[in-house]
């Protein structure tokens, strides 16, 4: 039977681990479709246009949301975020499950969305805060400042938990991953998401009432 694209959005205060559970959900399956968001700051070490982000001028990035071309966008940390749409509604026509990780902000204009009875959220908790703030420096990828930055923000975003479907606390990373693919094994047999159910049924009846 055929399934309905699911949209699956991970969030977390930055540093809780949130990209490194979407790299395990994207090994462990490949055919879901990672959401590369567009973004106004500039890459990291590493980070590859197009592959980690769509790296935007901040006009471009105007442009694309005047012109309907974001699922969501945000202001997260002074710089422009958002999901274009269009790779997503690709996904979803072939039934694929796309992987958002993306703030509390665009969680949100998601789930009211015309998709959001589709959404699946997962919040990310850290086991503390002093393991949040090593894990960021460990990660080697930010200033000092840049650090700070993220660490005082990381409760605005922390304070977004309830609201959604889901919360990990990522304590052990071995442990938190098990979770999240029983999370999403479960969502994805979600009535609303196996759209020949009906038909498969009527089958059903239809040979009970042959056989009776
Ligand atoms: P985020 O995407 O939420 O900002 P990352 O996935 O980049 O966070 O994780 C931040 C750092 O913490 C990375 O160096 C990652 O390897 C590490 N990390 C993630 N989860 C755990 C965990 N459960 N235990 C220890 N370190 C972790
Ligand atoms: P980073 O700069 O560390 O890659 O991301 C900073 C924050 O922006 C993270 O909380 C991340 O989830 C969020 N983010 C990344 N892409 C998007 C997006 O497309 N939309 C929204 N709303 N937030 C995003």
């Amino acid at each position: 039977m055929s399934r309905r694209g699911l949209l699956i959005i991970l969030s977390s205060p930055s540093g809780a681990g949130k990209s490194t559970l979407s790299r395990r959900l994207l090994e462990w399956d490949p055919t879901l479709s990672f959401s590369v968001s567009a973004t106004t700051r500039d890459p990291r070490p590493g980070e590859v246009d197009g592959e980690h982000y769509h790296f935007l001028s901040e006009d471009q990035f105007k442009r694309d949301v005047a012109e309907h071309g974001m699922l969501e966008h945000a202001h997260v940390f002074g710089n422009f975020y958002g999901s274009p749409k269009a790779p997503v509604q690709a996904a979803i026509d072939q039934g694929r499950d796309v992987l958002f990780d993306i703030d509390w902000q665009g969680a949100q204009q998601i789930v009211n969305s015309a998709l959001g009875a589709h959404t699946l959220s997962v919040f990310i908790l850290p086991p503390s805060i002093t393991e949040l703030r090593r894990r960021l420096v460990s990660r080697g990828q930010d200033s000092d400042e840049v650090i700070s930055k993220r660490m005082q923000k990381s409760w605005d975003e922390i304070s977004h938990w309830g609201s959604y479907d889901y919360v990990l606390v990522n304590d052990d990373l071995d442990a938190t991953f098990e979770h999240l693919k029983t999370i999403v094994t479960a969502t994805r047999l979600r009535r609303l998401q196996q759209p020949d159910l009906m038909e498969h049924v009527r089958g059903l009846q239809t040979e009970f009432e042959e056989l009776s």
